[in-house]
């Protein structure tokens, strides 16, 4: 179903401009116009879900197999050394469009980009707690 507020959802209907790279049955996959890297592309469903959490099974794994295949011509047309895939749910998450999307980053040996994360030392009783919550039912 779409969202008529939804600016992701006007880029499936072809109301707003989008440098499309790759379509299926399921997906689009256009340029993101503020590029953390060159390449930078984003996968979505062309049905409308605000999230992670709300997107159909189908719909996901659709989106997984676009990402993987722009993965590919990104390593192959674009000369990337890696890929970062990208999913923010959540505001808190840094999502800021919530129409379900993947980011397909790709990176280059030496570029600027720094993930926000700096990984420290974990507490392993902490780490067992959290493991344990996640997986009590
Ligand atoms: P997020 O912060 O994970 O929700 O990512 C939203 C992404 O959408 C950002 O990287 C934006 O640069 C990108 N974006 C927003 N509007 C457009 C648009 N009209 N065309 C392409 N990318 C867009
Ligand atoms: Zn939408």
């Amino acid at each position: 179903m779409r969202d008529p507020d939804c600016i992701f959802c006007k880029i499936v209907a072809g109301e707003l401009p989008a440098s499309i790279v790759d379509e299926d049955e399921r997906t689009i996959s256009f340029m993101d116009i503020a590029p953390a890297t060159r390449g930078h592309a984003l996968v979505i469903p062309r049905e409308h879900y605000p999230d992670l959490l709300s997107i159909d099974s189908e719909d996901l794994g659709a989106v997984g197999l676009a990402a993987q295949r722009l993965a590919t011509r990104i390593k192959d047309s674009l000369g990337a050394d890696g890929v970062n895939l990208l999913n923010s749910c959540g505001a808190v998450a840094f999502q800021t469009v919530f129409h379900f999307h993947m980011h397909v980053i790709p990176r280059y040996e030496g570029d600027s980009l720094r993930l926000p994360w700096v990984p420290t030392q974990g507490d392993s009783a902490e780490i067992a707690a959290a493991a344990q919550e996640l997986t009590k039912r």
